[in-house]
Order: structure tokens, then C-alpha cells, then sequence
């Protein structure tokens, strides 16, 4: 009796295990993009998996002038859905879920070109907090940046530009944030597209980190914000603008810097809490660190 209690004890804790393995799903949804998703998405999945703390499962979506409605993603059980997708709007039915997903306590990440998504979708506009191009203009939101606070500049203009590809530092705004704690105030990302005149509703959004868009790189020359919260009825975003790929080098992905806001980032969409350490190869504030 006794062994057969200890024995449905053991297979009890194996299920859950089995189950859960104690990673957060994260649901990837790829299949359009002005960018290489078809490169960027293996290693997005890669390096979330590889910190132990997610299992990644990818849902390609059809490409230009597919049959969208042919593929349902499912979100139960997911903890965050991570958007590497810049294109057809989604089916009526995917953005009705991904919102009452969101609002009702499930995380949304949304990596580099997925803020140029969806101009005309409201709740993607209020998710992601600030976007680009597709039409956005002083009707989509503000313009935000940083001098010494966040300033909201409503003047008519377009969303969404950028200068020429380069390194630049980046600087901590909310050093107590969960995803930021214990970062250092200024680290050198690698050589990315620096998004300047992002906007947007930019409601319920902090700002987690800026970059200084140079005028030297055909920037702006205002702190440009690239790193953002937004809460979402009872849940939360984490948006980063960082990413660029136009191929396989995947340069600004690699950065240690890109990583380990990504992963922080998603385990805060997931769970409001960050677990995951910042590595010891973490970049300086002069000199870039990436991985392959
Ligand atoms: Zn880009």
C-alpha cells in the first residue's frame, strides 16, 4: 500500500514536470516582415530557450495575400506572445483573442519592426504604446522624448524614421524597474537602426531606456526612447525598438545588451517578475559584447 502511495506520489510529480518543466510558453508569431524573420526567428527562439526559463513554439503566419484565417494560434496555456511580424493585418478573430489575451493578464513582446505593425488597429497601438511608419502621424499620438523626463511633443509630423546603422550607448531611465535592476546606467549596444520619432497613444507607458540620436548619423539629436512597459488592462508589454536584420549576421541580436533586455523583458511580460541574472559578458558603457 505504502509503495503504492510513494509510486502515484512519483508519478504525480512527474506529470507536472512533464506539464510545465517550469518554462513559461511563449508563443512566437513570425511569417511577414520587411526584415529577415526567417533568420531572426530561429535565433530569437534560441536564446530565450537557451536561458532555461521558456519553450518557444513559432506560428508562421501566411505570407502577403495569404489566406490569414487558414492558421488559428492558441493561446491557452501561453504565458507572453512575442510578435516578429510586420504585415497583413491579422484576422479578426487572432486580434480579438490577442486582446482579451493581454487585457486579462497575459504578457505581449514587441521586437524592432512589429511597432511598425497594425497602424490602424487601436489596441495593438495601445499595446506596443509607440510605433512607425504606415501612415502614423500627429493623429496616432505623440512623439516622445527625453530630456530629463519624458516630454510628449504632439506637432503634426510623421512616426517612425532613422538615421544610418551604427553602435550606440544606451542609458538606463528606470534603474529600479524589475527588467532594468541592476544594469549598468550606460551600456554600448551593437550596430542597429536607431528609431527616432516614434508615436503613438503612449498611454500607461514607462520609459526603460533612451539612446541619443545623433545628428552625425542623420538622427534626430534628441534622447530617443528604445526600451518601453506598457500596461494593458491587466497585463504587460515589454517593447523593444532594438533588432534591425536585413540577413543572417543578425548583428544587433547578437549584442549581449539585446539579449538580456529580450529575456528580462518577456519573463517580466509573463510574469511581472524578473528571475533572469545579468551575465557577466553584459556590455560596457564603451565597448560592445555579443555572442554567437
Ligand atoms: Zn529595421
Amino acid at each position: 500500500m505504502i509503495q503504492r502511495v510513494l509510486l502515484l506520489a512519483a508519478w504525480l510529480t512527474m506529470s507536472v514536470f512533464a506539464a510545465d518543466s517550469g518554462r513559461l510558453r511563449v508563443l512566437l508569431i513570425d511569417g511577414q516582415n520587411n526584415h529577415d524573420w526567417r533568420s531572426s526567428t530561429p535565433h530569437l527562439k534560441k536564446v530565450l530557450e537557451a536561458s532555461g526559463r521558456f519553450a518557444v513554439e513559432v506560428v508562421t503566419l501566411p505570407s502577403k495575400g495569404g489566406d490569414m484565417a487558414a492558421v488559428k494560434p492558441k493561446l491557452d496555456g501561453v504565458a507572453v506572445v512575442l510578435s516578429n511580424y510586420n504585415g497583413d493585418l491579422w484576422p479578426e478573430e487572432l486580434r480579438t483573442n490577442l486582446v482579451a489575451f493581454v487585457r486579462n493578464g497575459g504578457g505581449f513582446v514587441s521586437v524592432h519592426a512589429a511597432n511598425n505593425a497594425f497602424a490602424k488597429w487601436p489596441e495593438y497601438n495601445e499595446m506596443i504604446g509607440v510605433g512607425g511608419w504606415e501612415g502614423r502621424n500627429e493623429q496616432s499620438g505623440p512623439w516622445l522624448y527625453w530630456e530629463g523626463k519624458i516630454v510628449r511633443d504632439t506637432s503634426p509630423g510623421p512616426g517612425g524614421s532613422h538615421g544610418s546603422q551604427h553602435a550606440f550607448q544606451m542609458t538606463t531611465r528606470e534603474p529600479k524597474h524589475p527588467i532594468m535592476e541592476g544594469l549598468p546606467p550606460q551600456w554600448m549596444h551593437a550596430k542597429d537602426e536607431l528609431y527616432d520619432r516614434l508615436r503613438g497613444p503612449a498611454k500607461n507607458l514607462t520609459v526603460l531606456a533612451t539612446a541619443f540620436s545623433d545628428p552625425k548619423t542623420h538622427g534626430t539629436g534628441k534622447h530617443e526612447p528604445l526600451l518601453f512597459t506598457i500596461a494593458f488592462g491587466q497585463g504587460r508589454v515589454f517593447h523593444t525598438a532594438l533588432g534591425h536584420n536585413n540577413g543572417p549576421d543578425l548583428t544587433s541580436q547578437k549584442c549581449v545588451g539585446f539579449i538580456t533586455t529580450l529575456l528580462r523583458g518577456t519573463e517580466w511580460a509573463a510574469t511581472g517578475r524578473v528571475t533572469l541574472p545579468i551575465p557577466t559578458d553584459f556590455p560596457t558603457a564603451s565597448d560592445v559584447h555579443s555572442r554567437e
